[in-house]
Protein backbone atom coordinates (compact mmCIF):
# COMPACT_ATOMS: atom_id res chain seq x y z
CA UNK A 1 0.00 0.00 0.00
CA UNK A 2 1.51 2.91 -0.97
CA UNK A 3 2.01 6.24 1.68
CA UNK A 4 -0.43 8.26 0.18
CA UNK A 5 -3.27 5.70 1.08
CA UNK A 6 -1.83 4.66 4.78
CA UNK A 7 -1.69 8.41 5.58
CA UNK A 8 -5.81 8.94 4.45
CA UNK A 9 -6.64 5.51 6.20
CA UNK A 10 -5.16 6.41 9.27
CA UNK A 11 -6.44 10.36 9.77
CA UNK A 12 -10.03 8.25 8.45
CA UNK A 13 -9.51 6.21 11.75
CA UNK A 14 -8.15 9.15 13.45
CA UNK A 15 -11.44 11.00 12.63
CA UNK A 16 -13.42 8.19 13.04
CA UNK A 17 -12.44 7.71 17.07
CA UNK A 18 -12.77 11.81 17.41
CA UNK A 19 -16.35 11.31 16.42
CA UNK A 20 -16.75 8.40 18.25
CA UNK A 21 -15.48 10.12 21.52
CA UNK A 22 -17.93 13.03 20.45
CA UNK A 23 -20.87 11.40 19.76
CA UNK A 24 -19.90 9.50 23.63
CA UNK A 25 -20.09 12.76 25.19
CA UNK A 26 -23.67 13.80 24.07
CA UNK A 27 -25.14 10.60 24.70
CA UNK A 28 -23.45 11.45 28.78
CA UNK A 29 -23.67 14.86 28.97
CA UNK A 30 -20.45 15.69 28.79
CA UNK A 31 -19.07 19.17 27.90
CA UNK A 32 -15.81 18.56 26.11
CA UNK A 33 -15.09 19.98 22.85
CA UNK A 34 -15.32 17.99 19.84
CA UNK A 35 -12.06 17.85 18.38
CA UNK A 36 -13.65 18.06 14.77
CA UNK A 37 -13.71 21.63 14.01
CA UNK A 38 -16.13 23.34 11.61
CA UNK A 39 -12.86 24.45 9.57
CA UNK A 40 -12.69 20.31 8.99
CA UNK A 41 -16.48 20.19 7.76
CA UNK A 42 -16.04 23.54 5.21
CA UNK A 43 -12.98 21.51 3.64
CA UNK A 44 -15.07 17.88 3.45
CA UNK A 45 -17.76 20.30 1.59
CA UNK A 46 -15.62 21.39 -0.83
CA UNK A 47 -13.87 18.27 -1.15
CA UNK A 48 -17.56 16.63 -2.04
CA UNK A 49 -18.22 19.62 -4.39
CA UNK A 50 -14.94 19.08 -6.36
CA UNK A 51 -15.86 15.63 -7.08
CA UNK A 52 -19.55 16.08 -7.85
CA UNK A 53 -18.29 18.68 -10.60
CA UNK A 54 -15.24 16.68 -11.49
CA UNK A 55 -18.05 13.77 -12.08
CA UNK A 56 -20.83 16.23 -13.10
CA UNK A 57 -21.43 14.86 -16.76
CA UNK A 58 -20.73 10.83 -15.86
CA UNK A 59 -23.66 8.85 -17.26
CA UNK A 60 -24.17 11.02 -19.70
CA UNK A 61 -21.46 9.44 -22.76
CA UNK A 62 -19.41 12.35 -21.78
CA UNK A 63 -17.81 12.06 -18.29
CA UNK A 64 -14.72 10.48 -16.95
CA UNK A 65 -16.20 7.35 -16.03
CA UNK A 66 -18.03 7.08 -19.15
CA UNK A 67 -14.17 6.76 -20.61
CA UNK A 68 -13.43 4.12 -18.10
CA UNK A 69 -16.93 2.35 -18.81
CA UNK A 70 -17.34 2.74 -15.24
CA UNK A 71 -20.64 4.81 -15.65
CA UNK A 72 -24.45 3.96 -15.04
CA UNK A 73 -26.91 3.80 -17.49
CA UNK A 74 -28.54 7.03 -18.61
CA UNK A 75 -31.99 6.25 -16.61
CA UNK A 76 -29.54 5.53 -13.67
CA UNK A 77 -29.85 8.73 -11.72
CA UNK A 78 -26.78 7.82 -9.71
CA UNK A 79 -24.23 8.67 -12.57
CA UNK A 80 -21.57 6.65 -11.31
CA UNK A 81 -19.87 5.01 -8.42
CA UNK A 82 -18.31 8.07 -7.34
CA UNK A 83 -21.75 10.59 -7.30
CA UNK A 84 -23.33 7.41 -5.71
CA UNK A 85 -20.82 7.16 -2.77
CA UNK A 86 -21.17 11.28 -2.53
CA UNK A 87 -24.92 10.67 -2.05
CA UNK A 88 -24.10 8.23 0.81
CA UNK A 89 -23.80 10.77 3.73
CA UNK A 90 -27.16 12.42 3.18
CA UNK A 91 -28.50 9.00 3.08
CA UNK A 92 -30.79 9.65 6.00
CA UNK A 93 -31.93 13.38 4.70
CA UNK A 94 -35.54 14.07 3.67
CA UNK A 95 -35.64 13.54 -0.33
CA UNK A 96 -33.08 11.00 -0.34
CA UNK A 97 -34.52 7.64 -2.60
CA UNK A 98 -33.41 3.94 -1.55
CA UNK A 99 -32.42 3.08 -4.78
CA UNK A 100 -29.43 5.89 -5.00
CA UNK A 101 -27.53 3.54 -2.39
CA UNK A 102 -24.01 2.52 -3.76
ZN1 LIG B 1 -17.85 9.51 -12.40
Amino acid sequence: MDRFVQFLRRQLDIDLELLRVAREDAETGSTRACLITPIRGFRECELKARLLTTHHHCGSGEGPCDALGESYPPEDERGCPTRALLGLPYADRPGYSARWRP
